[in-house]
């Protein structure tokens, strides 16, 4: 270790897991940590990000490089999220600079000055505020008019506000400036102004009031909240009341939602509700509004900052409490590259924050029930549904030797057609789009298959094509079967397509809506579609597990799962938990106060232990049934898992490597490593794929091991011939 003066230690934007040291010029200022530089890097020059300062490197001194420029003299990102970052960076094994760029707005990653997220504001001055409009109206109108406005604003103003006074505003508010009637200056921006038309608060109820006393009573220090209510219990007006009290504290919210997409009717509220400006956070931004949302953030302008996923990262000035909706949906995860749930890391960072933290749901995961079981976690129960709606019947419907058309058993059918002739709405659940998920030679049974993966093609009804859900390989329906020439080509199973095509034929006279990935595609498509539903444009609602989420639909008196079987038994260990979160979410969009809805579930095992208990009992009996079986199979989270992931275009290289990769382990007490063994779909995309599942009952074991072993994976030989990555608490086994 030798003492070379001022040295540098950055994260740059390449697969390491560490950092990087640089020298600093002589005579240049030193730069701050959470700052910019630009600094070579091999044959190239990239951004990075200075996460310490020191004065000791293992490097020699005639090899250590120097930074070229500074490109910051204010941090871009605070010293909490810096450390909340490296902290991810390590427990999650995944490098620090793509961990990093995964919280920076792309425009700074690229070295683009922070100054870009400022607009220019104008504010009226006590002169300016004692000039009479109407003695300017004739020389110059267009000073007049703004004059008005901005006598009238007790807030500067930005262009966006003053574009109603057309032509030359600009000129004429220079003009307004130089007389000294106006005063110019930079203030960061947001995409998202307050809504003007202000809705008012519902009267809480006795359990709604209680949660928001539970939470306003945290406000001074942390601690973990589970709010479980189901769907129309009124957790969402539980967050707006914690809101309203952070706001008058002078504090900040963040709500982190799974998909903004799907929860428009969320963000609503909060618009029309709080009297505040709002950052929205999500990635259908443009890079500039990504960057303003950011730094509205980062600077306090907006109270209220609402965001997926990568929304933990967001900048906050004066933060006060954390909101998690939905804390149960696996999108809160990412399922590639740096590999984080938000929701685990909102909880560590409200921590570090010493700030409370909600995870709403009305179905937990297993995860923080465990949580709240330990006393980690404090739960808030909202026992009813607000406004007195009742909960949906459920009814098993057994199909056993039963015909189905398309998938419809005779009964459903029968209530279906009752529910529609009341000229209520149905909703039909199918989890899989497509017309039909294997295409059939009915000659030689010769089935369409991937030439990329192990998957079979679905037929897709539109253009007469087969496709693979998984890597997106296609082609039209042949004429003839290529394996022997028959003409009888047939499609074999159930997609949303087809059904759709059946209850069209059923019902000529109904107007359906199919809501699925292939039916939403274009941009707002979803969302369109979603208002159609809810206006009652169509009485038949059809779609997979999209259907399930976000909308209060209220006149749907029928829901129908047409295949439970296909929930049930999942090859993933977390499919139960999966399949009764669907199940009562979807219930939970039926009926209102005045007509409680039915739920109808079409299964083949209606005696299933799970499903008896979900319906009969509830997922609170169903959640604890659920973490017995997983506690006797020492599943998480009675234990950890990391996966060590490998692909490859031959199908013993990831094995080859994966074996590599356990030899090199240090044996650790209570660390179990099982595998290597084949990805449960083998081949993906024309890869090879398998897997090495690390176990323990210590998390901290597996973290001990996670950080020498993992460093060192890259320096295998076989590492060269694999694409590898390590997922810490993965959420899909596959
Ligand atoms: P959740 O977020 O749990 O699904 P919401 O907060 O969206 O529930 O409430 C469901 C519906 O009930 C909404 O239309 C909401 O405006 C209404 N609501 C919630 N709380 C009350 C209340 N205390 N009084 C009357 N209506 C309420
Ligand atoms: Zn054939
Ligand atoms: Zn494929």
């Amino acid at each position: 270790m030798a003492n070379c003066g001022a040295i540098v230690q950055v994260a740059v934007p390449a697969p390491f897991h560490h950092l990087f040291d640089y020298r600093l010029p002589d005579a240049a200022p030193p730069p701050c940590v959470g700052g910019r530089v630009l600094v070579p890097f091999g044959k190239r020059r990239v951004v990075g990000l200075v996460t310490g300062l020191t004065t000791e490197t293992l490097i020699e001194q005639r090899r250590l490089r120097a930074i070229e420029t500074v490109l910051d003299a204010q941090p871009v990102l605070p010293e909490e999220l810096l450390k909340l970052l490296l902290w991810a960076s390590r427990y999650y094994q995944h490098p620090i600079g793509e961990c990093l760029a995964t919280a920076l707005p792309s425009l700074l990653r690229h070295g683009r000055p922070t100054e870009s997220a400022l607009e220019r504001v104008w504010q009226i001055t006590p002169t300016g505020q004692s000039i009479t409009a109407n003695t300017l109206r004739r020389r110059a109108p267009r000073q007049a008019r703004l004059l008005e406005i901005l006598q009238q604003s007790a807030q500067p103003m930005g262009c966006t506000e003053l574009v109603d006074a057309d032509g030359d505003w600009r000129g004429a508010l220079e003009r307004l400036v130089v007389r000294g009637w106006v005063e110019a200056s930079n203030r960061p921006v947001y995409t998202l102004r307050h809504s003007h038309t202000q809705s008012a608060a519902p009267a809480l109820n006795t359990a709604q009031s209680q949660a928001v006393r539970d939470i306003t009573a945290a406000l001074s220090g942390f601690q973990t909240l589970l709010l479980e209510g189901v769907t129309g219990s009124g957790k969402t007006e539980v967050y707006l009341a914690a809101t309203d009290a952070v706001l008058a504290a002078g504090r900040q919210v963040l709500l982190l939602v799974p998909e903004i997409g799907l929860t428009p009717q969320l963000v609503a509220r909060f618009t029309n509700r709080l009297d505040v400006p709002l950052a929205l956070l999500h990635s259908g931004l443009s890079a500039a509004e990504r960057l303003k949302a950011w730094h509205a953030a980062g600077s306090g302008t907006t109270p209220v900052v609402i965001g997926t996923r990568s929304a933990v990262f967001a900048p906050l000035a004066r933060p006060g409490l954390i909101v998690v909706d939905e804390e149960h949906d696996t999108s809160l995860k990412q399922q590639d590259g740096f590999r984080y749930s938000a929701r685990d890391l909102a909880v560590v960072r409200a921590q570090r924050l010493s700030i409370p933290i909600v995870l709403g749901s009305a179905t937990p995961s297993l995860e923080t029930l465990y949580n709240v079981r330990r006393g980690r976690y404090r739960q808030l129960r909202l026992p009813q549904r607000a406004g007195g709606a009742v909960t949906p019947r459920f009814q098993v419907l057994d199909v056993r030797g039963k015909s189905l058309r398309e998938g419809l058993s005779q009964s459903l059918t029968q209530r279906l057609k009752m529910h529609l002739d009341a000229g209520q709405q149905a909703l039909l659940l199918l989890n899989r789009r497509g017309f039909a998920p294997t295409l059939l030679c009915h000659e030689c049974g010769w089935i369409a298959l991937c030439r990329r993966c192990d998957a079979r093609l679905i037929y897709h009804h539109s253009g007469n094509r087969v496709r693979c859900h998984h890597c997106d390989y296609g082609h039209p329906v042949p004429a003839h079967c290529p394996h022997c020439a028959g003409p009888d080509l047939r499609p074999l199973g159930l997609g949303t397509q087809r059904v759709e095509a059946a209850l069209r034929l059923a019902f000529p006279d109904v107007g359906l809506l199919r809501i699925d990935r292939d039916s939403t595609r274009g941009k707002g498509a979803f969302e369109a579609r979603m208002a159609a539903a809810q206006r009652g444009e169509a009485q038949i609602l059809l779609g997979t597990q999209m259907l399930a989420k976000g909308h209060h639909l209220p006149e749907v008196t029928l829901v129908a799962i047409i295949d439970a079987d296909q929930g049930l038994f999942g090859s993933d260990f977390r499919a139960p938990e999966r399949f009764a979160q669907l199940l009562i979410q979807v219930a939970g969009r039926a009926g209102r106060a005045a007509r409680p809805g039915e739920v109808i579930i079409q299964t083949h095992h209606p005696e299933h232990p799970l499903l008896q208990i979900l319906i009969h009992k509830g997922y609170k009996d169903f959640s604890e049934m659920a973490l017995k079986e997983r506690e006797q199979a020492h599943l998480p989270p009675f234990s950890a898992m990391a996966l060590l992931r490998a692909e490859a275009h031959t199908a013993d290289t990831p094995h080859a490597f994966l074996n590599q990769a356990k030899a090199a382990a240090q044996p650790a007490q209570g660390v179990t490593m099982l595998g290597p063994v084949p990805a449960p779909m083998e081949r993906r995309a024309g890869r090879y794929r398998a897997q090495l599942l690390l176990q323990t009952t210590h998390r901290d074991v597996l973290q001990a091991l996670l950080r020498t072993w993992v460093p060192r994976l890259t320096e295998l030989k076989q590492a060269r011939h694999v694409r590898w990555s390590v997922d810490v608490d993965p959420l899909e086994m596959l």
